[in-house]
């Protein structure tokens, strides 16, 4: 027997960490890192936030699970307050980002049956897309490293270059449900969609009576410094799949709708076994609280501001690895001239410092929103000590 008994479809690293506190992480044999990916975007208050500690185990002592079947003042509770801060009327609790797009999959078509429209189905996404890993995300990506020997996928998707309006626009026909895409994609590579793309999209679906979808599983819930990242864009989706950063580690997500776009969501068509149990919901409440205390997102904005600045001064002296930052607030993207994946385990081995690779030789930086002055520094001098001493591969 050769497979390992966690199913080797991960290259996992050698960091093991068994203790978080803030935005460091302690490795078996108590090494400390910075850790700048925050679970890719997961630990929105760092690692053992005393305020998410203690409504979970609170919540774990009074009442953890129930089913759906039965009424849940929680998860009302929940919902309410995100309806009260988005575009959405109603919500639908998941246990993680690809359910949450799976949900809004079903919802958008769902819409156009109920209108009597059951041809609509196939929705545009982009490519180097990222919508989860179950067989109906994979089939909204055209990433072959993730659809391979998967087949046969989900029919009903179309794919255009992401950021390409006018390509977009001329896969519009009698069978298009709309269009699901990240306001800006994190695993295909950090890459914001421009105002112009976005507000296309919007005004598209406003002319051909087709959803908006967007997915904010990854750049949602506080990351770019506006609670969802639409806002920046001035645009809002008809349903927005939410995750990662919702729950601050604890597994949670969600789809969000306006009534409009849900009115196909009756009894019966979605559920779940977990979603929104009360254990979730209290998690979910503990991370909106500080979230939503006044300032937090200002001091993303300011966090992020400076991050971007530290990194923008970073690049003249060390052009030879470093291309181009993007990205907005706590969610940035570093473009390398060579393979970011090896910059990134380099940093890792090397520096104690955290970050994520992703598509495009891009390396992300994900910290918790919850960092101070402090750890950019400490950052920024980690990152340029790891610049100074590495030699990208002759092949890279
Ligand atoms: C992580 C991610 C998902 C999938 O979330 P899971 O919780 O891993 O299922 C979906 N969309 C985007 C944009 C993501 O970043």
């Amino acid at each position: 027997m050769t497979i390992t008994a966690l199913m080797p479809v991960y290259p996992r690293c050698g960091v093991r960490p068994v203790r978080g506190e803030g935005v460091y992480l302690y490795g078996e044999n108590g090494e400390q890192y910075l850790d700048f990916a925050a679970g890719i975007a997961v630990n929105a208050l760092g690692h053992g936030h005393p305020k998410l500690v203690e409504a979970i185990a609170k919540q774990a002592a009074t009442l953890m699970h129930v089913s759906n079947l039965y009424g849940s003042p929680q998860g009302e509770h929940f919902a309410q307050r995100l309806v009260d801060s988005t575009f959405a009327d109603t919500v639908f609790f998941t246990n993680s980002g690809a359910e949450a797009v799976e949900c809004a999959i079903k919802t958008a078509r769902r819409y156009h049956f109920a209108n009597g429209n059951p041809q609509r189905h196939t929705l545009i996404t982009f490519n180097n897309a990222f919508h989860g890993r179950t067989l109906g995300a994979i089939s909204a990506t055209n990433q072959p490293k993730m659809r391979d020997g998967f087949e046969p996928l989900l029919p009903g998707f179309a794919y255009a270059p992401f950021d390409d309006l006018e390509a977009a626009l001329a896969l519009i026909d009698e069978n298009t449900a709309g269009f699901l895409v990240e306001p800006i994609q994190g695993e295909g590579g950090l890459r914001p969609a421009s105002m112009e793309f976005l507000q296309g999209l919007r005004k598209a679906c406003d002319e051909h009576g087709l959803l908006l979808v967007l997915d904010e599983v990854q750049c949602g819930y506080g990351r770019t410094g506006k609670f969802f990242a639409h806002e920046l864009y001035g645009v809002t989706p008809d349903i927005m799949a939410v995750a990662k950063g919702i729950g601050g580690g604890f597994p949670l997500g969600a789809c969000l709708a306006t009534e409009e776009a849900a009115k196909g969501m009756v009894i019966g068509t979605h559920g779940s076994t977990y979603g929104g149990n009360p254990l979730s919901m209290a998690a979910g409440e503990a991370v909106l609280d500080v979230i939503q205390e006044p300032g937090f997102l200002d001091h993303v904005e300011a966090m992020g501001k400076r991050l971007r600045s530290t990194l923008e001064q970073m690049i003249p002296n060390f052009d030879h690895l470093f291309e181009e930052v993007r990205g907005h607030g706590l969610m940035q993207g570093l473009k390398m001239k060579s393979d970011s994946r090896r910059f990134v385990a380099h940093c890792r081995d090397h520096h104690g410092l955290l970050l994520v690779a992703a598509g495009e030789n891009v390396i992300r930086i994900l910290p918790p929103l919850t960092i101070d002055e402090s750890h950019i520094a400490e950052f920024a001098t980690k990152l340029s000590d790891a610049a100074r001493v590495y030699v990208p591969a002759a092949d890279d």
